[in-house]
């Protein structure tokens, strides 16, 4: 008997793919209004998902995705800051 195992599935606020939370990132604002990228995955506050693509970064920036996921306005510097980061992890 296999039992298969209940993968956790997050929707992408870029692309809207469903996907293994574990696969994206995740971003969060927190108790005082500060959105940061939580790569644990443990902080709290409110959280939105996005794959590790910066294409999809840019799509969840157009539409605002990502403000209305965090129902906060995310600062340009915050959009930037994420950018490095996913451009790090894609090498
Ligand atoms: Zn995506």
């Amino acid at each position: 008997m296999s039992q298969t195992k209940k993968v956790p599935l997050r929707k992408c606020t870029g692309c809207n793919e469903v996907k293994n939370k574990k696969d994206m990132i995740r971003v969060i604002r927190d108790k005082e209004g500060n959105i940061s990228m939580d790569a644990t995955g443990r902080k709290n506050g409110r959280g939105a998902y996005i794959c590790p693509d910066v294409k999809c970064l840019e799509k969840a920036m157009k539409s605002k995705g990502l403000e209305r996921t965090l129902k906060a306005k995310v600062p340009e510097e915050v959009y930037e800051q994420l950018k490095a980061e996913l451009g790090e992890i894609n090498g």
